[in-house]
């Protein structure tokens, strides 16, 4: 099986689709966004710097993430999906070069219209550690509030308010471009509608990795 690369704007469900991917195939999930929250949480300088930066919906320098990247995956132990990295062009030639060096990778990109990711986005809760997704509209937990697999209660990531989302929005849309042409150049690019329910875009995946 080869490592996956999911692009995709905020939202999208990338996230989602690589938790049953996880569970039913036995991938890692290394997601950028993740490893960033979890810096926050420890309240370091570093990580009140990262705050400041994704509290304002742009990017984090590509030297940081990239580090943490590296420390977080073993592609000779694994096979991952890399999940919010690339977000650029740098980051993808980086991540060719200095992570995924000659393991197998298919880029798969998400496609949504705008608008829909942002009602989707204003509806998600997670828990804090983001492990656990939720959609109050199309797939809400069976108690308000709560995990239904921790019982732990569900938050609103402060970057999921309406105004930071469309900031979130644009830095996407400015830099993901040439990175679909990367990948489409390679011949590596996969596309899915994103639109559609979580098991159908699972399904379209899943014939990928056939
Ligand atoms: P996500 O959870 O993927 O939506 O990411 C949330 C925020 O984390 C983004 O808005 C950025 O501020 C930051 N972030 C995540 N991945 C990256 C990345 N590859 N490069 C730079 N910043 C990132």
């Amino acid at each position: 099986m080869k490592n996956l690369i999911f692009i995709g704007a905020p939202g999208s469900g990338k996230g989602t689709q690589s938790k049953k991917l996880m569970e039913d195939k036995g991938f890692k999930h290394v997601s950028t966004g993740d490893l960033l929250r979890a810096e926050i949480s420890k309240k370091s300088k570093l990580g009140l710097e990262i705050k400041g930066v994704m509290d304002e919906g742009k990017l984090v320098s590509d030297e940081l993430v990239i580090k943490l990247l590296q420390a977080n995956v073993d592609l000779k132990k694994y096979k991952y999906i890399f999940d919010g990295y690339p977000r650029n062009i740098a980051q993808a030639k980086t991540l060719d070069s200095a992570v995924l060096d000659k393991s197998e990778y298919l880029a798969i990109y998400f496609k949504v219209d705008t608008e829909k990711l942002v009602e989707r986005l204003t509806n998600r809760r997670v828990t804090a550690d983001g492990k656990h997704i939720y959609n109050l509209l199309t797939n809400p937990p069976k108690v308000a509030g709560k995990c239904d697999v921790t019982g732990e209660a569900l938050i609103q990531r402060d970057d999921d308010k309406e105004e930071v989302i469309r900031k979130r929005m644009k830095v996407y849309e400015e830099s993901i471009g040439p990175v679909l042409d990367f990948y489409s150049k390679k011949g590596s690019l996969k596309q899915i509608s994103a639109e559609k329910s979580v098991d159908k875009v699972y399904t379209e995946i899943l014939k990928f990795l056939a």
